[in-house]
Order: structure tokens, then C-alpha cells, then sequence
């Protein structure tokens, strides 16, 4: 039997309607609705353009997420698709396994190096940002094993946090609307509170509020056993869990107690890297600490190909390879597509357009133009707070006025703002009260001003609405 190909890239004869009931009736989305799932009608978004998307019937949208905080410099580049074309032709595929390499995935970790902080200088690849996390800790693990501290096996995370969708990172994470009726790995994640500053205790300074949260870190080590806990992750702001950003300080001070106990740090900078807090990686000229561990994916290769990587200290790596190796020690981690060829001239393409293009230093020209706009829109009732950093922001729905947590109806005011950004031409993304922003890098002050114009309309739009 021949299956016929009904829609590809160069045949999408089929009507918005057919693609939605072909979707509906195979496909399983991420974060799926289960019970509307196989009735609700999909957008689909089928064409790209800089910082702009269009839907399969041609209407076009202000990506205001850039497809899920990863298209950094912008759809439709030509430049990333002939890279890729050509690798293809050259050489689409070789194994990485044990002693064999290509070219592409060789250079490409020594530009992570470069682009790295301190000794981060040893690069696993991995073909998402789940398997990066993943990858780090399984190296944490086997490092600790391999020096003779078995028990050093604890990991500490963050409630809200967000790291991935395998079954170790899903257990990282920390959002407990994700949890379900999944299984979750919980006799070795600790979970302790994240920074929320808007949601602080009401008259606790940001001072006091760092303190406080360090404190809860320094008890939970010392409830655990310092000899029993292996690492420490976290985001440098949480994403997904509502843009939370850290008051002063907290990443030094977090950073400087992992080494009073020698417990290893993970920044996961899936998010946060390539350009979006106007860096490369934001660990040092942002936070000022260099961690153990920083995982990459996303903006690595701007969402053109699938990638993630590890970047892995010296010393860490030393300590355990060459002479210093244990017996038998192989590090048997990684997959089929770690260095793909294809997806390393992504990447590599990528990076030399944010270089070439001045990415990082037009974001931070127009991060703090972004902050401010949106600082606007504080003015209307139903918003609580707009925070972030560069181009990494959201807007908290607070109609309840409840200082300490999102109730039902600040939730239904955010969905009715998305609604109506939604009908307006801006994609933004609803979470819980939140609307959280994060567009491509390549936005420029005009659509800033047209992005934040839709969200003060719709804000009113929504005001109206739920009178
Ligand atoms: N870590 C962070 C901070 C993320 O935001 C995400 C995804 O949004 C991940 C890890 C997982 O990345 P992926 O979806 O590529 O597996």
C-alpha cells in the first residue's frame, strides 16, 4: 500500500480545517488538554517572517514568545537554511560515539568553550534541552560515584522551576499544576522555594527576602546532609514557572553555599542563553558567579534544528578522565544525534549571525526600552505587576488583590487578555495569571510599540469583558 503525502513544505494544498482534524485525530501535543483535546481547533502557524508568524489562513502575528522562547534572531533566515542545505548534501549524518567526531560538532564545542565562563570547557551534545539537564545530572552522578562519594546522590531544585520532560527532569521541575498522574522520581529531588519577589511576604525587604531564602537553602542542606547531596539547579530566571527574577544577590549567595558544602552548581540556561538577558550566557557578566554545569539548548541554534549541550568544567572532567580515570569508566551518556552534523552548521551559523548582527548588544539597547513599555500597563486595574529582564518578561494578572497567591479569577482575567492578543494579532503565552513574553531578539523599538500597544488594548478589551 502507498500512503499519500497529502501536505509537505512544497505541497500544503489542504485547507486550515483538514490540517486541524489530521492533528486532532493523531497527534499528541505536548501539555495537552486531554478532555478538549480531540475537539478544540489548533492554530496552526505555518510561515515565519523576522519577528512575525502567520497562520495557515495568512493572518499574521507578532510572535511575542518566539515559538517557545527559542527563535532568537527571527524567522526566515536564509543564511541558517543554506548552512544546513549544504551540510546535508556534504554529510547528513555519522555517529559520535566513542572515538568519532565531524568537523562541525568539533568546532562547535570549542566556540561553546569560548562563549563559557571560567574552566566550562567540555561539551556534551544532546538533541533538546531535557536532555541536557539530563545529561548533567547523570554526569554529577557518575562524577561523584567515580571519586569514591557514592552517596553524594541528593539534588536540590526550586519549586516553579522548569527543567524538561524526561522522567529525571520532569522530577526536577517544580510547577505543580505539571504534575499529573504521572509517576515522579522524588526519594532523591528536594524541592525549596523559589524568588518570587511580588509574592514575598508583605513588608519584607528584597534584602531580607534574599536572606530568608538563602536560609531555607542552607536547612535544607543541613536537613539532608551536605555528604549526601550532589548538586544544586536552577534557572538564572525562571521561565516557564512565571519569569520570576531573583532579588540581588540570591545566585552569588546560592552559589557561595554550594561551595562552603560542596555541593556542585547547575545553571540551566535553556532559556537564558544566547542573547535573551543581552549575553551569550548570562552566569557571569549578569549574575556574577561561574557554575559547574551550564546546559544550553533553544537559542543555540535559534530553534532551527534541535539541540541542547552540556558545558561541563575542567575541573571537574580532569578529575575523572586521563590518568585520574577509574577503572572501566566509561561515561556511557549520549545519544545517536549528540554533534549532529546538520544541527551543529545551525548552530554554528547561528552564532556568527548574534556576533556578526551585534544580537546581544541590540537586546540590551532594547531590553530595558521593553521593561520600561511594559512597566506602562501597570497602570490598569487588573494588572498586579509587569517584570523581567531584556527581552524575557510578563505581565501578573492581580484582580483578586491577593498579595500572596493568583486566585481563580486572576487567572481567567489572564486567559481573557490572551484572547483578545490573540484576535489583535499577538501570540503571548497564559500561564496560570500570567502572560509571559519573550520575543524573538531581533524585535526592534517599532515592534516593542506595537506589541505592548495590543496588550494595553486587550487589557481593556478583557476589563470590560469581566465587569
Ligand atoms: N530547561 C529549561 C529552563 C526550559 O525552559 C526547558 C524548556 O522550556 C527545558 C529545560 C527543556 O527543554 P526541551 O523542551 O528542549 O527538552
Amino acid at each position: 500500500m502507498t500512503i499519500q503525502v497529502k501536505a509537505t513544505a512544497a505541497h500544503p494544498a489542504v485547507t486550515t480545517e483538514q490540517i486541524s482534524e489530521t492533528d486532532k485525530r493523531h497527534t499528541i501535543h505536548p501539555w495537552a488538554d486531554l478532555a478538549t483535546a480531540p475537539t478544540t481547533g489548533d492554530l496552526v502557524i505555518s510561515k515565519g517572517e523576522g519577528y512575525h508568524v502567520y497562520d495557515s489562513d495568512g493572518k499574521r502575528y507578532i510572535d511575542g514568545i518566539a515559538g517557545m522562547w527559542c527563535v532568537n534572531i527571527g524567522y526566515g533566515n536564509v543564511e541558517i537554511a543554506e548552512a544546513i542545505a549544504k551540510q546535508a548534501q556534504k554529510l547528513a549524518y555519522y555517529t559520535p560515539f566513542g572515538a568519532m567526531t565531524n568537523p562541525l560538532s568539533a568546532e562547535l564545542a570549542r566556540v561553546l568553550a569560548e562563549l563559557t565562563p571560567g574552566d566550562l570547557n567540555r561539551v556534551q551534545f544532546t538533541t533538546s534541552g531535557s536532555g541536557a539537564v539530563d545529561s548533567a545530572i547523570r554526569f554529577v552522578h557518575f562524577y561523584f560515584n567515580a571519586i569514591g562519594k557514592p552517596e553524594k546522590k541528593h539534588i536540590i531544585s526550586r519549586l516553579e522551576s522548569y527543567h524538561g520532560s524526561s522522567y529525571l527532569t520532569a522530577s526536577l521541575s517544580g510547577k505543580q499544576v505539571d504534575r499529573t498522574y504521572f509517576h515522579y522520581m522524588d526519594d532523591i529531588i528536594h524541592h525549596i522555594s523559589c524568588p518570587n519577589p511580588y509574592r514575598r511576604e508583605p513588608g519584607l525587604s528584597l534584602e531580607a527576602y534574599c536572606q530568608q531564602l538563602l536560609g531555607e537553602f542552607e536547612d535544607k542542606i543541613n536537613e539532608i546532609g551536605a555528604d549526601n547531596i550532589a548538586c544544586f539547579i536552577a534557572e538564572p530566571i525562571m521561565g516557564s514557572g512565571g519569569v520570576l527574577v531573583p532579588p540581588t544577590g540570591y545566585h552569588k549567595g546560592m552559589k557561595a553555599l554550594c561551595e562552603k558544602y560542596d555541593i556542585l552548581y547547575i545553571l540551566d540556561e535553556v532559556v537564558t542563553g544566547f542573547g535573551r538577558l543581552g549575553h551569550f550566557f548570562s552566569a557571569e557578566p549578569v549574575w556574577e558567579i561561574i557554575p559547574d554545569l551550564i546546559t544550553c539548548a533553544k537559542g543555540i541554534t535559534s530553534g532551527y534544528q534541535p539541540m541542547g549541550a552540556v558545558i561541563i568544567s575542567d575541573r571537574l572532567f580532569d578529575r575523572i578522565s586521563g590518568d585520574n580515570a577509574p577503572e572501566a569508566a566509561y561515561f556511557t551518556n549520549g545519544y545517536t544525534y549528540s554533534g549532529h552534523p546538520i544541527t551543529c552548521a545551525a548552530a554554528l551559523k547561528n552564532i556568527e549571525i548574534i556576533q556578526r548582527d551585534n544580537i546581544c548588544e541590540h537586546v540590551r539597547e532594547v531590553g530595558p526600552y521593553f521593561i520600561e513599555r511594559l512597566k506602562t500597563l501597570e497602570k490598569y486595574d487588573i494588572v498586579g505587576e509587569t517584570r523581567g529582564n531584556h527581552l524575557m518578561a510578563c505581565v501578573e494578572c492581580n484582580i483578586s488583590g491577593n498579595p500572596v497567591a493568583a486566585e481563580d479569577k486572576d487567572i481567567t482575567a489572564a486567559r481573557t487578555v490572551d484572547k483578545f492578543c490573540d484576535e489583535a494579532g499577538l501570540i503571548v503565552r497564559p500561564y496560570e495569571a500570567l502572560l509571559i513574553l519573550s520575543p524573538p531578539l531581533v524585535i526592534d523599538k517599532e515592534g516593542i510599540d506595537q506589541l505592548v500597544s495590543i496588550l494595553a488594548q486587550s487589557i481593556e478589551q478583557a476589563t470590560e469583558e469581566l465587569k
